[in-house]
């Protein structure tokens, strides 16, 4: 059977998605549905449910993912950005395989909805 982690099928190439990034334990493309001008998703290779599933063994890949995130960001022509993790559906998590949104290109308010 098919991995049911829709994440999982795009980095095993399952399912396409314009790749903006890849190395062996980071992966990150283009949001489907983007919210700002410039709207990516940075995620770990390992399959993590969300934030809330991080073991002091994650530490390190979740670092890069937010390094990987702010040089991508800036390849792009974006210095200032919005790097968000939402952790449980409450929270807005839809995908849960963990994955930090980088949003830029625009003024951004603040608190989010
Ligand atoms: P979240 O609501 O934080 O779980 O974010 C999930 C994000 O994944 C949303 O911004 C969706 O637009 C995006 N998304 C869902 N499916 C795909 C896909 N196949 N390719 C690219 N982005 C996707
Ligand atoms: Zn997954």
């Amino acid at each position: 059977m098919s991995n049911p982690c829709i994440f999982c099928r795009i980095i095993n190439g399952e399912i396409p998605a314009k790749k903006l990034y890849e190395d062996d334990e980071v992966f990150a493309f283009w949001d489907l549905s983007p919210q700002a001008p410039k709207h990516f998703l940075v995620i770990p290779k390992k399959h993590l449910s969300g934030p809330g599933a991080v073991s002091v063994e994650d530490e390190a890949v979740i670092g890069k993912v937010v390094r990987i995130g702010a040089e991508l960001a800036r390849e792009h022509g974006v210095e200032q950005c919005r790097l968000v993790m939402n952790n449980g559906a409450e929270a807005g998590q839809t995908v849960f395989h963990l994955h930090l949104h980088v949003l830029g290109g625009r003024p951004m308010s603040w608190p989010p909805g």
